[in-house]
């Protein structure tokens, strides 16, 4: 009775580990409660199924330990209090039992915590992986290589400190023995813009900073630095932040870039070429001053303007660091590299911009949010969509969950001939005067009645006196956010000289959407498992639950209809032939050959094992298990037998 007691007051104290076990599992209001009050007592992680919660706390906690990790490794999912650990193992055994690829989606908003999140998962899979001397190698190059790539890929800006301004997708590579081996990355659309611009209150890139800060006497002569940010206007003016140790985050990048196998002459010499370019003074000073014009077959020289002049500049500066961090990301991914053509599979790992809104959002936040509604897209295809679909076409009684579908935003942005990217780059491609009021003109044009979309001109009279005449404004899934025209055009048509014959065929945009088509393709074809990362405040305030903040994100990330879903749904489904093939030693009908169709072998076999009714379901083609609880009693029986 006592025990009971315990148990209860306890369970009320920090909260329900599972949604899906909540009582009041339709009230929003229960959910929150839930989730403030395990957040109240440090627990930041909760579960919907197989899907982690995280609530960035904004402070240490002492979860991320070794002894942690090994509590952790190979025990049931359920077993344990929800964490990140327990997810990487889960995926890990998945991925070695079934021998099949992985993927994890890290989505939330900026500074939600999604490069922590996959920071921890790197590292679990690093420290508690099966080893060996060679591939400690591999594995340290692997670890090594996110300072690198936060130094160089990440920035302060208002909504996070250190903010990654890149897309980064990660293959672990593991052989059948579970070895990581290698590894993979692949990089999205680096904001450049920075390099030579940044908002009120925020940085440029951390390495800057770190290098002025930090870098050894020998190697700022070198460079021709001082040791002063101030004597460089590109380092804007908040050079220093009371979160980050630019001196002390130049050591371990030193470090990390000779783990990976950067020699001393890449470190000295590339960097010298990525900040010295190596030509003629004379021949620089003249391509940064003059345009050549070519006229009656004979090339002119036209003195530039000032502000022509500060245009070359920068786009040369925004040039040379876009192939400086593609050239880092070649090298890591060379010295990841595994050359042994064995069997591998892989797990996935993405983590990405989160949506951001700023008081003034360009084309950079435009092509972040429009990132976050893709991937929003493919969670609702994956988990919403498939999920119901997949019950109707097996057969399985099914009461549909209403969910907002953010295809129509989707569509808005990159629709082929209709969309805003087609306009944006018909606009880029078209001979004589567009510009940015051009482009917004065209847009007005085609979209008008676009539910999700607004101007100025197409405003109600409340509307408009939040609205800009240059501005648009999008319904995004997770908010309204109000673009600003300026530099569209330029910023999409990224040339290094305004000259409108370079102009290619293909926008920034347009490349962009492309490389994220290319990404959908690539997870869908792996398995997914979901980490939603939610904001506790906005103030990076440890410990501070800001409710209102939290239910919006709840409510767009669509974690109450997923938490329906799942509910009503199965945690677990194989195909017949899967689970008998697997299972058949655990019944004498099935075991070691069954001769009839695998349905009714499997359904021999749930009987054998004693599934209630309620515990599974019988489709078409696919056995659906209620509850991961009954396939882990399965799976433990397996083990034994
Ligand atoms: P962006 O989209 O801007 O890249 P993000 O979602 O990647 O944002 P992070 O950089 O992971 O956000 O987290 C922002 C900050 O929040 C971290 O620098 C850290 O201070 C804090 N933080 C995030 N997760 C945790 C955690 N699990 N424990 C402690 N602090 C955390
Ligand atoms: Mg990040």
């Amino acid at each position: 009775q006592l025990d009971l007691e315990g148990a209860l007051i306890a369970r009320d104290r920090v909260g329900i580990q599972d949604f899906v076990l909540l009582d009041a599992h339709n009230s929003e209001t229960a959910f929150l409660d839930n989730l403030k009050k395990r957040f109240t007592e440090d627990l930041i992680y909760t579960y919907i199924g197989t899907l982690l919660i995280s609530v960035n706390p904004y402070k240490e906690l002492d979860i991320y330990t070794k002894k942690q990790m090994d509590l952790y490794m190979g025990v049931n999912f359920f077993e344990l209090p929800p964490h990140i650990y327990a997810l990487a193992d889960n995926v890990y055994h998945t991925m070695l039992s079934e021998a099949n690829n992985n993927f994890i989606l890290i989505s939330g908003e900026s500074g939600a915590g999604k490069t922590e999140a996959s920071k921890k998962i790197l590292q679990y899979y690093a420290v508690s992986c099966p080893s060996s001397t060679l591939l400690d190698t591999v594995r340290d190059r692997m670890l090594m290589s996110n300072p690198v790539l936060e130094a160089f890929g990440n920035a302060k800006t208002m909504k996070n400190d250190n903010s990654s301004r890149f897309g980064k997708y990660m293959d672990i590579q593991f052989d059948c023995q579970g070895d990581a081996v290698g590894g993979h990355i692949l990089s999205y659309l680096l904001e450049k813009s920075r390099v030579v611009h940044q908002n009120h209150g925020e940085r440029n890139f951390h390495i800057f900073y770190q290098l002025v800060e930090g870098g050894e006497e020998d190697l700022l002569r070198h460079l021709g630095l001082e040791k002063d940010t101030k004597r460089y206007s590109y380092l804007g003016e908040c050079s220093n932040v009371s979160s980050i140790n630019d001196k002390n985050d130049w050591k371990t990048v030193k470090n990390a870039l000779s783990v990976i196998d950067f020699d001393a002459n890449d470190i000295e010499v590339r960097r010298a070429t990525i900040f010295l370019l190596g030509i003629h003074v004379q021949v620089l000073h003249e391509a940064l001053t003059f345009r050549k014009i070519e006229a009656k077959s004979e090339e002119v020289l036209s003195p530039f303007t000032v502000d022509h002049a500060i245009y070359a500049r920068d786009a040369l500066a925004k040039a040379i660091y876009g192939r400086a961090f593609t050239w880092l990301v070649n090298r890591i991914n060379e010295s990841l590299e595994n050359k042994d053509s064995g069997r591998k599979t892989v797990i996935g790992l993405l983590d990405i911009y989160g949506f951001e809104v700023f008081s003034v959002n360009s084309f950079e936040q435009f092509c972040i949010n429009y990132c976050n509604e893709k991937l929003q897209q493919l969670f609702i295809q994956l988990t919403l969509k498939a999920e119901q679909e997949e019950y109707e076409a097996e057969g399985i009684g099914w009461e549909p969950v209403q969910f907002f579908n953010n295809k129509i935003i989707c569509d808005l942005v990159e629709e082929k001939h209709r969309g805003i990217i087609s306009v944006l780059d018909e606009e880029c491609m078209r001979p004589g005067d567009a510009t940015d009021l051009t482009f917004l003109d065209k847009l007005e044009e085609k979209m008008g009645n676009h539910p999700h979309f607004v101007t100025y001109k197409l405003a109600d009279k409340k509307t408009r006196k939040s609205l800009e005449r240059g501005d648009f404004r999008l319904l995004h899934y997770a908010g309204e956010v109000t673009y600003c025209v300026v530099g569209f055009i330029d910023k999409n048509n990224d040339l290094l000289y305004k000259n409108i014959k370079d102009v290619s065929a293909l926008g920034v945009a347009t490349q962009f959407k492309n490389s994220l088509l290319r990404l959908t393709e690539i997870l869908t074809a792996k398995e997914a498992w979901y980490v939603r990362c939610l904001k506790s405040n906005d103030n990076k305030q440890p410990g501070k639950f800001d409710e209102v903040l939290v239910r919006h994100q709840v409510k767009y990330l669509g974690l109450m209809e997923h938490l329906r879903v799942r509910r009503a749904g199965f945690a677990y489904r194989r195909r017949y032939e899967v689970f008998l093939k697997r299972y058949k030693a655990l019944c004498p009908a099935t075991w070691p050959h069954w001769k009839g169709v695998p349905s009714d072998g499997v359904e021999k076999l749930v009987q054998h094992l004693g599934y209630q009714p309620d515990e599974y379901k019988m489709g078409k083609t696919k056995i659906f298990i209620r509850y991961a609880r009954t396939l882990f009693a399965t799976e433990d029986a397996f083990e034994i037998c």
